[in-house]
């Protein structure tokens, strides 16, 4: 998005802001499927957790995606954004019985990582056809928050496992009509990704069932200059050939799923705070905006490296600063990074908010919850207010002392 537009929103409509560019969630839409146009059926099911706001969530539908659900409450934002259940798929990981039978009920793709659900629910529900997560434990990325499919990870069901599973389906009679993994959220490399899906195909040739097979996610976006980003066309190419060759086997065409969050909403996301402050030290310049990890989390909480940019100068000579924020805790979001001259007023852009920034948003130091807005047809949509004082006493109910 320009600089221009981005400066225009923060002054309608205050910050901190969110804002998302609907433009470029397509374009990364459309880059995957048609890196895997050559595959008959192909679904991509947004992860909801990722932004969940109902409008992203309803223009997503209009691209043709589905969804990818962790909790019963996404499956109901997905149902009232418009999505039908067919559409939905509910990947719980700890949740209660009740919750997958309160999704089962209402239609959705129930998707099963622990083997003790699954005997518990193909006894009791037979006829619902279910998914499997599988553990393929393999290590995807460095980062042990980010990666779910190591051997210690409390994902999935493992594929040492195997046997229990089939047994289990075998005395129940249900109906496995998918295999799932999810490996991570940081796949640098393909050849592990490809990997792993190797374990996938070796999986799903125990079920005679299946209707698709999900590879869940793993594809990285570039954060900062000089990062990698899957390159989803040489993978697709090298997949598609793969499932080609596993569905000719397997004798059924196949759908061939996935479900990226970060891919299609990172980089369409830019998060505006103001300067509140420029504060010199004996080792550095602070500059102080009106937000902290209240809002935006990934920094602090993952060590990720958000790009900043001064767009109320974006051509004003490049100064050394430390980006912080205002709450009553250490709450860095960048050290001794070169930025366009600062002065308080000023409006900072941090690129690739999209996921997994407003999500993770709190109240603490109870500050309100920013503002969202899709720049959607050129136009700015107002897709969720500012919090308000109201909003924090909400649900606190004050007793008589
Ligand atoms: C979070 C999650 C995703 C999305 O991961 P990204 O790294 O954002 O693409 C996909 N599938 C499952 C099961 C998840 O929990």
């Amino acid at each position: 998005m320009e600089t221009k537009t981005l400066l225009k929103i923060a002054n309608a409509y205050e910050s901190p802001i969110y804002v998302y560019d609907a433009h470029k969630i397509e374009t990364q839409y459309k880059r995957l499927t048609a890196a895997f146009n050559k595959v008959k059926q192909i679904k991509i099911n947004y992860a909801v957790k990722a932004l969940s706001n109902i409008s992203v969530l309803k223009f997503i539908k209009s691209l043709g995606a589905g969804l990818d659900t962790v909790s019963i409450q996404e499956v109901k934002l997905g149902l009232t954004a418009g999505f039908t259940p067919k559409d939905i798929i509910f990947t719980p990981n700890g949740v209660a019985f009740e919750e997958i039978e309160t999704a089962a009920k209402l239609g959705v793709q129930i998707n099963i990582d622990n083997l003790d659900i699954l005997e518990q629910f193909g006894s009791k529900y037979p006829k619902i056809p279910v998914c499997i997560r599988i553990n393929p434990h393999v290590m995807a990325g460095g980062n042990t928050n980010i990666s779910v499919g190591h051997i210690d990870s409390k994902f999935g069901i493992s594929i040492h496992q195997i046997p229990h599973i089939l047994r289990i389906v075998d005395n129940t009679a249900m109906t496995i009509n998918g295999i799932h993994m999810h490996t991570g959220s940081d796949i640098l490399d393909i050849d592990v990704f490809l990997y792993a899906s190797e374990i996938l195909f070796d999986t799903a040739k125990h079920f005679s069932d299946l209707e698709f097979i999900d590879f869940g996610s793993g594809f990285k976006v570039p954060y900062k200059t000089g990062d990698i980003a899957t390159n989803i066309e040489e993978f697709g190419d090298k997949l598609t050939k793969r499932f080609k060759i596993f569905c000719k086997n397997y004798g059924k065409e196949l759908t061939l799923a996935f479900e990226p969050g970060k891919f299609l909403v990172s980089e369409a996301g830019y998060f505006l705070a103001r300067v509140n402050a420029i504060k010199q030290t004996t080792s550095t310049v602070f500059a102080q905006v009106d937000s902290g990890f209240n809002h935006f989390i990934r920094p602090m909480l993952y060590g990720a490296q958000h790009e900043i940019t001064n767009i109320s100068n974006p051509n004003g000579k490049q100064r050394f600063y430390s980006v912080v924020g205002y709450i009553c805790e250490t709450d860095t979001f960048a050290n001794n990074k070169r930025i366009n001259e600062i002065t308080e007023g000023d409006i900072l852009a941090f690129r690739n908010a999209g996921a997994y920034c407003f999500t993770m948003s709190s109240n603490y130091n109870s500050r309100y919850r920013p503002a969202e807005v899709l720049w959607y047809k050129d136009k700015a949509h107002l897709i969720r207010k500012r919090e308000t004082f109201e909003d924090l006493l909400a649900n606190q109910i004050e007793i008589s002392l």
